[in-house]
């Protein structure tokens, strides 16, 4: 057997040459924060310290860290067969993870399209969407519409749809045309410190009437929103909004895509939030906890007629699209084993289950210091703090910061910290997270 390797960054390690996502390398060599080692609810750093994971990695590993079920399975896996080509031919995992996917997806979600990400499930779904409708005779229908503070990855559809400024800016010439955006749900002024979802702001949903107004539904593809927006702070659906959407989608022929990269495998209490909020789209985009974030892997889940009307082509393909790593067979063994355990474990109940807890653990920090917003669902919560006078972002980062060094990971997206656990979490470990993260806030002030 081959050693383990040690990671080790402060001897001999170079940190010059990995240009890292999303991060400020330079602000990252200066204090890095390295993981090595994952087991149950725990990572460990490279000095072997422990740290509370309050985030299940990035959304990803819902069933908690180091199953030797997914780890097992991948090993079965890539000593039988490491990969197979994923067109005109196929491999029995990815049929099999196919139905067990169609077996929990919303009615009529029956078919699904194998990506390796986020992003790639969200453009896919997007070239779906235009060739289904080209394919049913309505070629003009090549508008999206998105939706303010949407974040829907980082491929030029995936940002063209999105609605988070710094994702867009550097791209504005190169998006892709014919997008428009809804306006977003956040309504502090109102909503502030709701439990679940807000009461008021259901009629934001109307303006995408205005929208086909304006440019007539015969031009418009889809619109693409994720339930509850995660990546810009835990953004929760007002009451009745969703079924508003869904009602003037299928009005006007235009297909609803419900991005659930994050809401997707029991964050929020079902398996998927179409279930919880019993609204059932055309399509459905998913990543992450697909496979517990153990290898890439993304999936679109799309509706039967879809399918059908994109199969009737003189070949029976009519969308010229897909991945080298399709269905990736180390990747389906991983998520089969994935859903099992979410299955075996109740993991997707246990989020509901325990929806009251986590929400009263989390509100219970109402009154420190410039906390002007708690919101929560199934074990997703965000707290929405005042920016400090140093800009925007720094709060949030210092508490992210402090809670790292007090053993605890939490998310920071500007001044808003997201906790979202693995679905095995205790009410012991929920505590934890808070006092940790009360004693953070207090501290950065
Ligand atoms: N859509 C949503 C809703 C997401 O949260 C993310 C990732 N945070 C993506 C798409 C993109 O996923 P990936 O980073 O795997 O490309």
């Amino acid at each position: 057997m081959t050693d383990i390797p040690t990671y080790k960054h402060n001897d001999t390690q170079t940190l010059e040459n990995y240009w890292m996502p999303f991060t400020a390398n330079r602000q990252f060599k200066a204090n890095p924060r390295m993981l090595a080692e994952a087991e149950g609810m725990y990572y460990k750093d490279t000095s072997g310290r422990a740290i509370l994971d309050g985030t299940a990695g990035l959304w990803c590993c819902n069933a908690g860290h180091g199953r030797k079920e997914i780890s097992e399975a991948v090993s079965r896996q890539i000593n039988k067969m490491d990969y197979a080509p994923s067109f005109q031919m196929g491999h029995p995992l990815a049929f099999e993870l196919a139905e067990r996917l169609a077996n929990i997806s919303p009615q009529g979600l029956n078919k699904v399209f194998f990506t390796n990400s986020g992003s790639e499930s969200v453009d896919s779904a997007l070239k779906i969407a235009i060739n289904y409708h080209r394919a049913n005779g309505e070629a003009t229908r090549t508008r999206f519409i998105g939706r303010e503070l949407g974040y829907h990855g980082v491929g030029f559809g995936g940002i063209s749809v999105g609605g988070i400024g710094g994702n867009r800016k550097t791209f504005s010439q190169q998006l892709l045309p014919g997008v428009d955006h809804l306006p977003h749900t956040l309504d502090m002024q109102n909503n502030a410190f709701t439990r679940g979802m807000p009461k008021t702001g259901a009629e934001k949903a109307d303006v995408l009437e205005q929208l086909v107004a304006l440019h007539g539904a015969e031009n418009i593809a889809a619109v693409i929103v994720e339930p509850m927006s995660g990546s810009a702070g835990v953004i929760l659906p007002p009451e009745g909004y969703l079924k508003r959407l869904r009602a003037i989608t299928k009005k006007h022929g235009i297909l609803l895509i419900f991005d659930e990269v994050i809401t997707g495998f029991g964050r929020v209490g079902d398996a998927f939030a179409s279930q919880r909020w019993d609204v059932t789209p055309d399509m459905i985009t998913t990543a992450k906890a697909l496979n517990n974030g153990a290898i890439p892997m993304g999936a679109v889940l799309i509706d039967d007629d879809i399918y059908d009307a994109c199969m009737q082509g003189p070949e029976g393909i009519e969308l010229f699209h897909g991945y080298t790593y399709s269905g990736h067979p180390v990747a389906a063994a991983a998520a089969i084993a994935s859903l099992n355990i979410y299955e075996n474990e109740k993991l997707f109940e246990r989020s509901k289950e325990l929806e009251g807890y986590f929400e009263d653990a989390i509100h219970s920090l109402k009154g420190l210091p410039n906390i002007i917003d708690i919101r929560n669902i199934g074990l997703v919560g965000g707290i929405q703090f005042s920016p400090s006078e140093k800009g925007v972002g720094k709060r949030g980062f210092g508490i992210f910061e402090t809670c790292f060094d007090k053993g605890t990971l939490v998310r920071a997206t500007a001044d808003i910290i997201a906790i979202s656990p693995p679905l095995i979490v205790s009410k012991q470990e929920i505590d934890q997270i808070v006092n940790t993260l009360s004693d953070a806030i207090r501290a950065v002030g």
